[in-house]
């Protein structure tokens, strides 16, 4: 018996008869992160860490939840899982599964840079590693997030000098809150849309800190915002939110910002290539890391990266899941964005 499967229902480990991130109804799902692609509804039980529960709990209502702290080793049936750290949202995780000697990592999704909030990716030896590869592709390579923020923070300043609004926009689970700890809060105040400010409060009482932020209601006067920060979900630009602003400049910061076009067919004035996953580089650091013999590859720019690890020699292979990328985690929450 294989020690994991890779079924239509999601990643099974058969010997304890629990799942990784399903994307179909399970018994006992352990979930890596709280993005809705990995953390689904309709699971009869869920496993995460502790920093995960409250988002997921958020997202899904009253579930039947447990949690165990990074680097906590679980038993189940003889099969051992732990949960280490995978720096892509807050409470995200790689999860490390053990048998016998036989060791398996599924990745989930991540992110080498340490933004601060997310925990330091931390590669684990195995024999075999999942990955994603949402940026697995050579032109994705990211500058240090420091030369963006500095980027995000002249822009701000300059919209400043023209009493013009500064809009900017990323998803409400893992962006806003990384682009909150990132920018210099001490040039004005900061204001964010609902989804946002909700989401904040479960992830500040993961204990997580964040800069003071006021919630933007359609009571607060057009002249507080000429001088503000604005963080709302991208899907919020296209609306009738947009009309509580006279002057405004919108950016985007998102890594597909990398590609010139992306931002125009965004609408945003600027985008920032700022992403909570690895680029191309970060994906061969991290599958070398791990030091497996064998790779499976889940989703983003599959094909592509599969074929250059196996040009390096790897035993790599593409398996097909349901999990997406950056822009469809924007998409899935856009149901957060509408209260
Ligand atoms: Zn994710
Ligand atoms: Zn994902």
């Amino acid at each position: 018996m294989s020690l994991i499967e890779f079924r239509t229902e999601g990643i099974y480990i058969p010997r304890a008869d629990v799942f990784i991130d399903p994307w179909k109804r399970v018994k006992k799902a352990l979930i890596t992160h709280g993005h809705s692609d990995h953390s689904r509804w309709g699971h009869h039980s869920y496993l995460c860490t502790h920093q995960s529960k409250p988002i997921i709990r958020h997202r899904l209502g009253n579930i039947n939840i447990q949690s165990v702290a990074f680097g906590e080793e679980v038993n189940i049936n003889g099969v051992k899982f732990t949960f280490f750290p995978a720096g892509h949202i807050v409470g995200s995780a790689q999860i490390k599964v053990e048998y016998k000697g036989e060791i398996w990592v599924i990745s989930g999704d991540y992110k080498i840079e340490n933004d601060g909030i997310s925990g330091l990716f931390e590669p684990v030896k195995c024999h075999r590693f999942v990955t994603e590869c949402t940026f697995g592709l050579p032109i994705y390579s990211w500058v240090p997030q420091e030369s963006i923020f500095n980027q995000i923070n002249k822009w701000w300043q300059h919209n400043q000098e023209n009493e013009t609004t500064t809009l900017l926009t990323g998803y409400t689970l893992g962006k806003a809150q990384r682009l909150l700890a990132g920018v210099d809060s001490s040039i004005g105040p900061i204001y964010v849309h609902g989804a946002i400010e909700n989401m904040n409060a479960v992830i500040k009482s993961c204990g997580v800190q964040l800069p003071d932020t006021i919630h933007l209601t359609p009571d607060v006067p057009k002249s507080d915002l000429a001088k503000a920060l604005v963080l709302a979900p991208s899907g919020s630009t296209g609306t009738g939110w947009m009309r509580q602003f006279k002057e405004v400049s919108i950016g985007n910061a998102s890594g597909w910002m990398q590609l010139r076009g992306a931002r125009r067919r965004g609408g945003a004035d600027r985008g920032f290539a700022l992403s909570d996953h690895a680029d191309w580089e970060g994906l061969n650091w991290a599958v070398k890391q791990t030091g497996a013999e064998r790779v499976y590859v889940t989703h983003g720019y599959t094909d592509i990266f599969c074929r250059w690890l196996q040009s390096e020699g790897f035993n790599a292979e593409v398996v097909k899941t349901q999990y997406e990328g950056e822009l469809s985690e924007e998409s899935n929450m856009s149901s957060e964005v509408d209260d």
